[in-house]
């Protein structure tokens, strides 16, 4: 049979007293409904006319704490407009703080929501969330999970509700824009950290409680098809392979069969078409830079999903696709709880190891580029009709006809490199720049400082070229160079910044640090005063140096 959104928890259903069950699926599996009591979301209240607002969330939240003893709520972060973005925090006992969980068997999960604050289901399904498990006598899930939940993360973007905002989307009447306060894509973000939602991400999420996972929920744009809900994991290369193969291949199969089976929603993987004049030509995916919030997670060495309901589905449609998407998650979370920490672990391990003595097979990957996974995904999708414009224009009109038609397709989201570079010990950066060093420790990496001056043979980068893109980017003109390898020995002073390899986070550093790195330090802009330096012509070498061998360097770690 094919999959349909058959069924829908039936929210207008209120019983007084405890959660009730629906057993009127056509799977006879009880689905847990939402409890008579508690505090109603502002799309549940208006009968999915509406998205909460900020106050809407802080009201919410605020019930839910007069109802159980379970749910915390930190600050995230202080966005530029000046709002506590509220990062909620759900156990069963509540951790005081993440050393509370160092010997306990529970993970930490975390969901995020309203990055892009125009896409909003994730915000109304995550509070619901939040409520269904802490009024539930059972308390699901919370044996074995920690519950971060950050449910209006571009709080700031969210209060410009407009009715022009995301004009294409079916619901609700009024959304938020793309972007922060201070005119920042957070997704983005990741890499350069330029905005206190991803600095605060970082330093009160990631470092803080060291969630296994993080869900990141979004809305589609462009393609059509009938799945509520799509998908990805983590796609950048360079981060440790297990984890991408493991939530590619095992992790979010299984949670898809179980978002059919139990949940009764429709899932495919996250794509646009190749060229929607001829749909053969393939699925594609977004990109591969870590500078998009689910990429970025898997250099870190952990799990990330990408969640991007369907801009056409109707918008309570949207948000019980997420509901039911994000609790098939956590189904999978409490069953797996210790194959994920391990998971994790491991990854941590081989990291740390890998950069004890790297090997020249140790390499970091650079030109990628995207290819078909050997397994084809099915689309349940529609004919397609391209027209050209009136009056011309460079882009065809496109419509969606109302002829059903499933696609069997490639899916384009392999990324692979074409070309290598090795991997060093250690990288070293002789610049006496605090902002720098702040930069790298933003990201959680461990930085130290060179105590005494030390003669070392490394490898530099001697540029030839650096183009900056003409069109501004996030506030930038991004950085091209071009440049060749050289070994030299050098003289590093005191107070050198030396990032060593053996620590959990070395594939971020090497993105961050690497010379043709795509998505690093120096396409960010953060070196141009030392590539160009005032009256002088041409480019310098790039100041961060790679050293291969394992030595002993007398330093002390930046804290
Ligand atoms: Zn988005």
């Amino acid at each position: 049979m094919r999959l349909t959104f058959r069924r829908l928890p039936a929210f207008a259903v209120l019983l007084a007293g405890f959660l009730v069950f629906d057993v009127s699926s056509a799977a006879g599996r009880p689905q847990a409904l939402p409890p008579a009591s508690g505090p109603k979301t502002t799309a549940e209240a208006t009968a999915y006319a509406a998205t909460s607002t900020y106050a809407d969330v802080m009201a919410f939240i605020r019930e839910l704490q007069k109802l159980s003893p379970l749910i915390r709520v930190e600050t995230l972060c202080t966005t530029a407009e000046g709002r506590a973005v509220p990062l909620l925090v759900i156990g069963k006992p509540l951790p005081q703080d993440p050393l509370a969980l160092r010997a306990d068997k529970r993970i930490a999960v975390y969901l995020q929501a309203n990055i892009h604050a125009g896409e909003v289901e994730g915000k109304e399904a995550s509070l619901m969330l939040a409520r269904n498990i802490l009024l539930d006598p059972k308390l699901p899930y919370l044996d074995r999970i920690v519950l971060l939940i950050a449910p209006i993360f571009n709080a700031d973007g969210n209060e410009k509700m407009n009715a022009d905002n995301r004009r294409g989307q079916n619901g609700p009447e009024k959304a938020g824009v793309r972007h922060n306060g201070q005119n920042l894509d957070l997704n983005r973000d990741a890499m350069k950290q330029e905005s206190p939602e991803i600095q605060g991400l970082v330093r009160n999420v990631l470092v803080r409680w060291d969630p296994i996972l993080l869900v990141d929920c979004h809305t589609t744009d462009g393609s059509f098809h009938e799945e509520p809900v799509t998908y990805s994991w983590p796609l950048c290369p360079d981060g440790d392979p297990a984890i991408i193969t493991y939530m590619r291949d095992r992790m979010l199969p299984a949670v898809a069969a179980t978002l059919d089976k139990k949940y009764h929603t429709m899932s495919v993987p996250y794509g646009d078409p190749r060229d929607f004049r001829d749909m053969d030509k393939g699925w594609q995916t977004f990109g591969h830079q870590p500078r998009f919030v689910t990429n970025y997670i898997g250099l870190r060495n952990r799990l990330a999903i990408l969640d991007e309901n369907y801009n056409y589905a109707d918008f309570r449609t949207r948000v019980l696709g997420c509901y039911n998407f994000l609790e098939s998650i956590l189904d999978y979370c409490e069953l797996h709880a210790d194959e994920l920490a391990r998971l994790a672990v491991d990854a941590d391990q081989r990291t740390i190891q890998r950069g004890l003595a790297p090997r020249e097979t140790d390499t970091f990957g650079l030109d990628i580029d995207v290819r078909a996974l050997p397994e084809k995904v099915t689309i349940h999708g529609y004919e397609i009709e391209v027209t050209p414009r009136e009056g011309g224009g460079p882009f065809p009109e496109i419509k969606r006809t109302d002829r059903k038609r499933t696609y069997v397709l490639p899916y384009f989201a392999d990324f692979y490199a074409k070309r290598t570079v090795r991997l060093p010990y250690a990288y070293l950066i002789p610049l006496f720049d605090d902002d720098i060093a702040a930069k790298l420790r933003g990201h959680g990496l461990a930085v130290e400082k060179l105590t005494e001056a030390a003669t070392l043979e490394v490898e530099a980068f001697r540029l030839k070229d650096v183009k900056a893109a003409e069109r501004l980017y996030q506030g930038h003109r991004t950085n091209q160079v071009k440049g060749e390898y050289a070994v030299e020995k050098r003289e590093f002073p005191r107070g050198t910044l030396v990032v060593r390899m053996a620590q959990p986070l070395s594939n971020l550093a090497a993105y961050l640090l690497e010379p043709e790195s795509d998505d690093g330090l120096l396409v960010w802009n953060a070196f141009d005063r030392y590539i160009a330096r005032e009256w002088g012509r041409g480019v310098e070498t790039y100041p961060v140096y790679k050293l291969y061998t394992a030595q002993n360097l007398p330093a002390d770690r930046l804290d």
